[in-house]
């Protein structure tokens, strides 16, 4: 990573007033970990900040509101800010609509990210692929400018994005430098690394479960066994009381059947079906795979969406994986 990358980027937003910070749809702990970090940073540095999503925060990472409010944007307030940043996304439509009427306002919008193909509209952009998170990009930025102000609301939100992007540490994005961060985050937070996992991992609801036992029940292997697919219906969050947000997680048990190279979660979603797409090999990209059905993502982790039904949409995300192979 270059040394000085957040140069440009910290001298033109100190030069605002007024920020919003923005994080994607469906939040997860990378976005809402990097937007609280960089809200604190900003209001560190004499800005006045404030932090919308347009969904809800997940349950098991409320207490992130704790260290700085995150409220639902509005196009009538919109005016009153100088300039908007965006995290962990790389085109304004993961931001949602409000998000997306920015682009009228005339005003500059900043992004922090680490998404393959950022979007050309943003006045000033960190984009660093090879990140393991957007956090660990927070984290150079604090570097870059006074790591003293690093406090412990900041390190916790940090950590969480770390934790939550890599898979607890799993995955091949992780490098001798995001340990580094890691245990940067752990000494100046004066935390131990289960404060924050247990408080995400450690509080699924029972209903939870039952839904990933129905789910598991589904999981098939397709192309010789390189492939697998587990799907969620309608039926299954009726039955057990569930919501989107309770199958996060789950697209890591199909993964880990043994032989798997790469897999696909169904989801029904209204009449829609949602895809999560992940690899675990270097020779199987699930974001170009994505982008036959107008998703995106990382190389080994990506999304989309079919129009259905679920049988279809198995068998057309299936034919076109086999491209891949
Ligand atoms: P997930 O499967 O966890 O929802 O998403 C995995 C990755 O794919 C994330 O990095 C996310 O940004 C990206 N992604 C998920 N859904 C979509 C989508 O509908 N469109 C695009 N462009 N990217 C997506
Ligand atoms: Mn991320």
């Amino acid at each position: 990573m270059e040394n000085f990358m957040f140069k440009n980027f910290i001298s033109k937003i100190l030069s605002h007033q007024k920020v919003a910070v923005f994080s994607h749809l469906r939040p997860d702990g990378d976005c809402l970990g990097s937007q609280v970090a960089l809200s604190l940073w900003l209001q560190k540095n004499g800005i006045e900040v404030t932090a919308f999503n347009e969904d809800d925060v997940p349950g098991n990472m409320n207490w992130l509101e704790t260290f700085f409010p995150i409220s639902k944007p509005s196009k009538d307030k919109l005016q009153d800010f100088d300039a908007f940043i965006v995290v962990d996304g790389n085109a304004l439509h993961r931001f949602g609509e409000t998000a997306e009427s920015l682009k009228n306002l005339g005003k500059p919008i900043f992004m922090v990210d680490h998404h393959p193909d950022p979007d050309d509209i943003f006045e000033e952009f960190v984009s660093v692929v090879s990140a393991s998170s957007t956090c660990e990009l927070i984290y150079q930025l604090y570097a870059e400018h006074n790591a003293d102000q690093i406090d412990e609301h900041a390190a916790k939100a940090m950590y969480l994005g770390l934790v939550t992007d890599t898979g607890s540490f799993q995955f091949d994005s992780v490098k001798p430098a995001t340990m580094h961060v890691a245990a940067d985050l752990l000494k100046r937070g004066e935390f131990t690394p289960n404060e924050i996992t247990e408080r995400i991992y450690a509080s699924r609801p029972l209903r939870q479960l039952k839904l990933l036992s129905m789910a598991l029940d589904t999981i098939e292997l397709h192309a010789n066994g390189l492939f697998s697919t587990i799907c969620i219906t309608q039926e299954m969050f009726e039955a057990t009381g569930c919501t989107n947000e309770d199958t996060e997680g789950f697209v890591q048990y199909p993964l880990s059947v043994e032989g798997v190279k790469a897999c696909v979660l169904f989801r029904e979603d209204g009449d829609r079906i949602k895809l999560s797409l992940r690899s675990q090999s270097d020779k199987i990209d699930v974001n170009k795979w994505a982008r036959s059905f107008n998703g995106g993502g990382h190389q080994k982790a990506a999304g989309a969406w079919h129009e259905g039904p679920l049988k279809k949409a198995v068998k057309d995300v299936i034919s076109a994986g086999r491209e891949q192979l």
